[in-house]
């Protein structure tokens, strides 16, 4: 009996070289460790967790160290990832966001739940919340003013090429309008102390404006940013008819190349630094006051290295005023910025973020945002 478990043990661990079942079935993790032998896919430690969470339909153990029966093994065989890929992910619109496993718990769980629970992929009908082109509801809205958040009625229409909210329920007059060309939205889960956060911005005169929202319910939030990046997949499709999918694809919502504190210090390098919350947006690098600020203070185009941008550790001689130690200088073809960090490992991510914008040559797009920055009051 004893050899026969070995044996089962065996042979599932041998499965794992099969083709589709190196990466975990659901975040695309390597050298998974995990197996749901209800479902017959391999998958992370993280996934297996969120397997615990449909255990009506998933049962999870561990390939290495729990025991393997006969027939779980033959389940393991005759399934495996490639072949439960082509069954509960058969139809996901190409909008949708299929989360790698450096997202956010939210945006697995509820992928995870789509798939093998709601079976979101098998039947379009079952798509309608995030792909029907109009989405109502509420949400809790973050106060600008007290940071309390209270319920507000929110309306995505396609046709109108707009998302907007509304103060009072059966007020007419929207709150604020945000066009669907400049939306996006990014979960922020840390920074909002919320597992269902998500920040949505948009450009008003070009300036950046912030909201925070959040649902109770995970899946009505992860059904909002899916119905936002159904919307910009759309616009955009009529905007560049002659781009491929796979072009538009990293258009529709994005996350930030980086967020923190630094120091700061104004135009003069004069009157002292000042503790801010930078976020680094493609090239505007926007600072704030408080985290989650409806308004940056101020944002700062980064261009490139053809345009003599560059970016340097430390800070020029005879700088004053800071109290971190570890400087970061920008050099921009008008004037030089700088920031201090707290720690080493705070510098050394900022500088290879900023690295990161200033050796990507400028698209042709991007000028415009240049020119404004430029001419800005
Ligand atoms: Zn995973």
């Amino acid at each position: 009996m004893a050899s026969d478990q070995e044996d089962n043990g065996q042979r599932v661990k041998r499965l794992l070289g099969k083709p589709g079942n190196g990466n975990c079935a659901d975040c695309g993790a390597a050298d998974p460790e995990w197996a749901s032998y209800t479902l017959g896919v391999f998958v992370c430690l993280s996934c297996s967790g969120l397997h615990r969470n449909i255990a009506r339909i998933s049962k999870v153990k561990s390939v290495l160290l729990d025991p393997w029966s006969a027939s779980e093994v033959e389940l393991m065989d005759s399934v495996g990832n490639n072949a439960a890929k082509a069954k509960y992910e058969k139809i996901v619109p190409a909008f949708y966001y299929c989360p790698t496993h450096k997202d956010c718990m939210l945006l697995k769980e509820q992928w995870i739940r789509a798939k093998y629970e709601r079976k979101e992929f098998q039947c379009v009908e079952r798509q309608e919340p995030y792909s029907a082109g109009y989405r109502e509801g509420f949400l809790w809205k973050r106060g600008r003013d007290n940071g309390q958040y209270l319920s507000r009625k929110f309306i995505l229409s396609e046709r109108e090429g707009v998302l907007k909210y509304f103060k009072k329920h059966d007020a007419r007059e929207p709150k604020a309008t945000m066009k669907i060309n400049t939306l996006n939205a990014t979960f922020q889960p840390t920074k909002m102390g919320t597992a269902q956060g998500l920040q949505i911005t948009y450009l008003k005169d070009n300036s950046t404006r912030n909201i925070f929202v959040y649902h109770e319910d995970g899946k009505e939030m992860v059904d909002w940013f899916n119905g936002i990046r159904a919307a910009r997949f759309h616009y955009l499709q009529v905007a560049f008819p002659g781009a491929s999918i796979s072009d538009l694809l990293p258009k529709l919502t994005r996350n930030y190349i980086m967020e923190g504190y630094m120091e700061k210090t104004g135009p003069k390098h004069t009157e002292g630094f000042k503790k801010r919350w930078f976020t680094m947006d493609e090239r505007r690098l926007m600072y704030f006051k408080d985290p989650l600020d409806a308004y940056a203070r101020g944002e700062v185009f980064i261009g490139s290295r053809e345009n003599s941008y560059s970016v340097h550790p430390g800070l020029p001689q005879n700088t004053q005023g800071y109290h971190w130690q570890f400087g970061i200088t920008i050099v921009t073809p008008d004037r030089k910025f700088l920031f201090a960090c707290e720690t080493d490992e705070d510098q050394k991510d900022w500088i290879s973020a900023f690295q990161t914008v200033i050796n990507r040559p400028m698209q042709p797009r991007e000028y415009a945002v240049a020119a404004y920055f430029k001419h800005k009051p």
